[in-house]
């Protein structure tokens, strides 16, 4: 199918701002910075996903589907907004979560419960403690295993799941991403923007590869640059084999090769995605205070607050050339500010010294 001709619903709000940053770009004092604000796509506290939302949501409603079933960590943002995206489309919402089931409910998690999800925990801890690719593999098959059950039972209920993939990036969910480039593209046209760098998330590969596909597909002026919000990324071979299978599912003609996959993780003693995945770690903590106390923007801990730091880092460390422009695509993920692991996590670094005065009758 043709990209033009793919249909679309809108579950959010479109086109997202492309905002100047004119503190943060005095702070560091480069280039011209920008902040594409993907996080204002509305839905649910709004994120990345919405766009791809846009062409899954299509997808399930032309096959008859009547609920949206997905799958995530305990905090998925992904999860958060696929709910959203059923109720208001009258589907049953529907979240398989890899985790033990928290003993106290936060951040996403009670929004996805406000919400009236039917929230499935598959508890893997037994599996915790065994070596790597055993561990993985028993996970990925006790899930599997789970699901199906899961499934099985919604059918003989009449309740239909359209399967969306983790990070609903599959080829369908990516269109969304593709289609973000020319929107992007006629916004720096209308404003006069000229930038060279486009620093984007890279977790379940969706948004990095539709927009690299795009990049290259519409001649975007700029390059995408990938960071990766886990230690577990894929390679940019991987990268390239997917943007390969969205040229031909939706006829690109594009071709793009590992070579030009650029991914930037920063250094070992300091890697962006930080200590592990939604791990809270204090040096991600500090960039989303950058951002906060600049320009007062919020960043969130497992995902934004990481491409920040590495978006920062690229401009101070020359890696994007001196006076060059870049945009920071926001992607959301804020409610996960509020997820207990964080909250606690923050309390040492912000709920005390300079500026917190106690006025005592
Ligand atoms: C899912 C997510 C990402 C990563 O996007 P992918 O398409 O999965 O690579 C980045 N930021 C936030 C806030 C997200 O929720």
């Amino acid at each position: 199918m043709k990209l033009t001709e793919l249909e679309r619903i809108h579950v959010g709000y479109l086109d997202t701002p492309l905002e100047y940053m004119p503190n943060l770009t005095k702070e560091l004092g480069k280039g011209k910075l920008y902040v594409k604000r993907d996080d204002m796509t509305g839905l649910a506290f709004g994120g990345n996903k919405a766009r791809k939302l846009d062409y899954l949501v299509k997808d399930a409603l032309d096959h008859g589907y009547n609920a949206l079933m997905t799958f995530g960590g305990v905090q998925t943002n992904h999860g958060r907004m696929t709910v959203a995206a059923a109720v208001r489309y009258n589907m049953k919402p529907i979240l398989v979560l890899t985790g033990p089931k928290p003993d106290y409910c936060s951040g996403n998690l009670i929004l996805d419960r406000m919400m009236g999800a039917d929230v499935h925990f598959i508890d893997t801890t037994a599996y915790a403690d065994l070596p790597e690719p055993e561990k993985s593999e028993k996970t990925a098959a006790f899930l599997a295993q789970e699901t199906e059950k899961i499934v099985a039972e919604y059918e003989k209920q009449g309740i239909h799941p359209y399967n969306v993939p983790v990070g609903g990036s599959s080829l369908v969910g990516a269109a969304g991403y593709i289609n973000a480039i020319p929107e992007i593209m006629k916004q720096m046209k209308e404003q006069g923007i000229e930038a060279k760098y486009l620093v984007c998330g890279y977790g379940s590969m969706g948004t990095f590869g539709g927009l690299l596909a795009g990049a290259k597909y519409f001649k975007a002026p700029f390059e995408v640059i990938g960071i990766p919000v886990s230690p577990a990324y894929r390679s940019p071979e991987q990268v390239a084999e997917f943007i390969d299978k969205l040229s031909a599912e939706y006829e690109l003609g594009i071709h793009v090769t590992p070579e030009e996959v650029r991914i930037e993780t920063g250094t070992p003693e300091e890697p962006y995605y930080g200590i592990a995945y939604n791990v809270p770690d204090p040096v991600t903590q500090q960039y989303m205070a950058l951002l906060a106390r600049t320009e007062g923007l919020f960043t969130d801990p497992c995902y934004t607050g990481k491409i920040f730091h590495g978006f920062v880092d690229l401009v101070r460390s020359g890696k994007i050339p001196e006076g060059e422009n870049a945009i920071f695509l926001h992607s959301g993920g804020t409610p996960a500010i509020w997820s207990k692991e964080h909250l606690d996590a923050a309390q040492e670094i912000f709920y005390d010294g300079e500026g917190l005065f106690v006025h005592k009758a």
